[in-house]
């Protein structure tokens, strides 16, 4: 296991293995920000990155994130080279969805474990507004391929913002409970365009329960474990049941069991997910791989992981990937 210098084990790595993505949102990516291809790591050099994690420091869970993972047309290879022989591992994948609907199946038979989408509302006027495209259609197209591809279990994410989807609640919820698939609510957070404007939009996560209680009869607490999710069994008015979930970075921040690492698509080593890099693998992976550089600049960065998160991120979400 690999600790860090306040003795938090890190289980769990999150890998970004791209800046790009198909959509623009305005709580997320700076309207400037450009798409990095120069350096990128090859699938086999995440594939060497997630050997490493999970043979000498016991990780068992890992997420591939970016940007949108679905933006690299080596997707599946990249899945393929984390998944072989690690059959056993949590490898999930974070995505915006609008590919799922042909990647899914694929992206299952690579080895892919299960998916987060998100999505932030049904309503395509909402959408466009929120990423600068149309897409809701799609990205049901994708989230109902996640299921029938057995991506299991497919959680939905929904950044509430007051005052742009927070009327939508309703119908995410409804929409959740017709599939029989988890919601949850994150807390928008101070990053990306939206970030000058935080405090007019951001809704804590007691506020979202509150405008939620009119729907609801009944919330069971289920066993959080090591997820920064807490999550709730609810039975609706109706008489139907959904699992809904709460991210709270803002309101209760779950630092203090923080057991995450995140890597860029270039190799950087971001110990947190609102500050800056602090160092980056590549000197262990490029000519050649090299364990011990490998547990050295690792050493270095986590004697840099922060006790909490800054309350202003200089990072940038499409970087890192959540
Ligand atoms: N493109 C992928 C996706 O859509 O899931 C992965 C990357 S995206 C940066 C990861 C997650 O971060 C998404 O659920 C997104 O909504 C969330 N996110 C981005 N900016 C955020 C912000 N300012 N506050 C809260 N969540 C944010």
């Amino acid at each position: 296991m690999l600790y860090d210098r306040m003795n938090r084990s890190i289980g769990y790595l999150r890998l970004s293995i791209t800046q790009a993505c198909q959509l623009r949102c305005i709580y997320c990516r700076p309207a400037l920000h450009q798409n990095h291809t120069d350096g990128m790591l090859t699938p086999a050099e995440f594939g060497q990155i997630a050997h490493h994690f999970i043979l000498h420091h016991g990780v068992q869970k890992i997420r591939i994130t970016g940007g949108d993972p679905t933006a690299r047309g080596d997707l599946p290879e990249i899945i393929g080279t984390i998944a072989t022989g690690h059959s056993d591992i949590d490898l999930a994948m974070s995505t915006n969805g609008l590919a799922l609907g042909r990647l899914a199946a694929t992206c299952k038979a690579s080895g892919l474990k299960r998916v987060n989408i998100s999505m932030d509302t049904l309503d395509e006027s909402t959408f466009e507004r929120l990423s600068g495209r149309r897409g809701v259609g799609q990205v049901i197209a994708g989230i109902d391929a996640a299921i029938a591809a057995n991506l299991a279990p497919v959680k939905l994410n929904m950044v509430v913002m007051r005052g742009i989807n927070d009327g939508q609640l309703a119908s995410m919820v409804d929409f959740a409970a017709q599939r029989n698939i988890t919601l949850r609510f994150i807390e928008l957070m101070p990053m990306g365009p939206l970030a000058p404007n935080w405090h007019q939009h951001y809704a804590p996560a007691a506020s979202i329960r509150r405008s939620l209680e009119p729907l609801t009869l009944s919330w069971r607490p289920l066993e959080q474990g090591a997820e920064s999710s807490r999550n709730f069994r609810v039975v609706l008015r109706d008489g139907r049941e959904v699992s809904l979930g709460f991210i709270t970075p803002m309101s209760c921040n779950f630092c203090g069991n923080c057991n995450r690492l995140r890597i860029s698509c270039t190799g950087d080593i971001f110990p947190c997910l609102m500050n800056r890099p602090r160092g980056t693998l590549l000197p262990a992976l490029r000519p050649k791989y090299d364990p011990l550089r490998f547990d050295a600049l690792l050493a270095e960065a986590l004697a840099a992981k922060e006790a909490e998160h800054p309350h202003d991120g200089f990072a940038v979400m499409t970087s890192i990937g959540g």
